[in-house]
């Protein structure tokens, strides 16, 4: 049973990184939509502008309570999603758990590409991972998501020893403090900022998309009070 399993775990791992070693070929050599196979191609035919005003319809339905998804039947969604998925916007969010990112843009399964670490910041991995997710799945708009009275940030600034690992979130936010602390709301949407801006440049994948026009990354800020996330300039 077990060997079964990581066989097939092991072929999916060789067929996700068979996918993305493609698209990344494809872009370096200038010709995507050459290099990737018709299934894995992208699937939403929303604009940059469009995916983002998608989300925040979504998170206005959320603040006024007219949600709608979840009025969708989700063992049809999950049947048709089984071989495919065509999410229109990616997130990069903190994993604090008043931050159930579906839920507050009112998305089902399906929609949305969603990153989470604490003090939602840019790692190796979680670059790769949103490489995945405009390149290969085609996703618009990435949208790197701070959140009011963040844990991770407010630990950052108060820069006391923390227990195991903890303190190894504190580096990646330090710039943030140092660019806008000691206030809590100023560091989160500074660190929010840096990291979208950190996305767009280290990532070739990604600025190549946003230089074509392709995909935007954008920075925001979730109020856990209110319910609203506010896209900053
Ligand atoms: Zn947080």
């Amino acid at each position: 049973m077990s060997t079964s399993f990581s066989n097939q775990a092991e072929s999916r791992r060789r067929f996700l990184h068979m996918g993305v070693t493609g698209a990344v070929v494809g872009l370096l050599t200038g010709g995507l939509e050459l290099a990737l196979p018709p299934e894995v191609r992208a699937q939403s035919t929303l604009t940059p502008d469009g995916a983002l005003a998608e989300l925040m319809a979504g998170n206005k339905r959320f603040v006024t309570g007219r949600m709608t998804s979840n009025e969708h039947d989700l063992a049809i969604l999950k049947e048709k999603t089984i071989d495919k998925q065509e999410p229109f916007a990616a997130l990069l969010s903190c994993a604090d758990s008043r931050v159930p990112v579906e839920l507050i843009f009112d998305q089902t399964i399906g929609h949305l590409f969603v990153t989470r670490i604490a003090g939602n910041f840019v790692t190796p991995e979680i670059i790769a991972s949103l490489e995945y997710g405009v390149a290969v799945l085609g996703t618009e708009v990435i949208l790197v998501m701070g959140h009011a009275n963040c844990g991770a940030v407010k630990a950052t600034i108060q820069g006391k020893e923390a227990a195991g690992q903890i303190s190894a979130l504190f580096p990646h936010i330090q710039p943030a403090v140092d660019q806008a602390g000691p206030n809590l709301e100023a560091t989160t949407k500074a660190n929010a900022k840096i990291q979208a801006a950190l996305l767009r440049e280290s990532s070739t994948v990604i600025s190549g998309m946003v230089k074509q026009g392709k995909v935007k990354v954008v920075a925001g800020y979730y109020d856990i009070g209110t319910g609203s996330v506010t896209i900053l300039d």
